[in-house]
């Protein structure tokens, strides 16, 4: 897909993904954190940019639930407000969560799969999935 291209600026990230890391891009002069990694921070254009391991909870901010055929699990997309990381939003699958339970500002925590290959991020509700 897409997103799993990998070029200078996204190394670093994708690299994070393999070893299960979330590592977000910060610029190192002003402390902004971007995402998705650019080699320039767009707030003061320094080119100083970092990466760091950020811990993976946050909350819902907005998500989809696609129509699927009657019977089969349905596959949620969540974008998700990190706590770690202000102003960062991951865009993954979310698993393991009841389908109306799912609201925004839903507490979640990292998770991972594959996807074509590459180790990619996906949530799970905070403390576990509902019994
Ligand atoms: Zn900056």
């Amino acid at each position: 897909m897409a997103h799993t291209r990998r070029n200078y600026d996204t190394q670093p990230y994708w690299e994070g993904c393999d070893q299960r890391e979330l590592r977000i891009a910060r610029c190192a002069d002003c402390h902004t954190w971007i995402h998705f990694p650019r080699g320039v921070c767009p707030n003061c254009w320094s080119d100083d940019v970092r990466h760091e391991a950020v811990a993976g909870d946050g909350q819902v901010v907005t998500f989809s639930r696609p129509r699927v055929p009657d019977g089969a699990p349905p596959m949620v997309t969540a974008l998700v407000a990190l706590d770690a990381a202000d102003g960062v939003r991951v865009l993954g699958r979310l698993e393991g969560a009841e389908p109306d339970a799912i609201r925004v500002g839903m507490p979640v925590s990292l998770d991972w799969h594959e996807e074509d290959g590459q180790l990619v991020p996906q949530f799970v509700p905070s403390g576990g999935a509902p019994a």
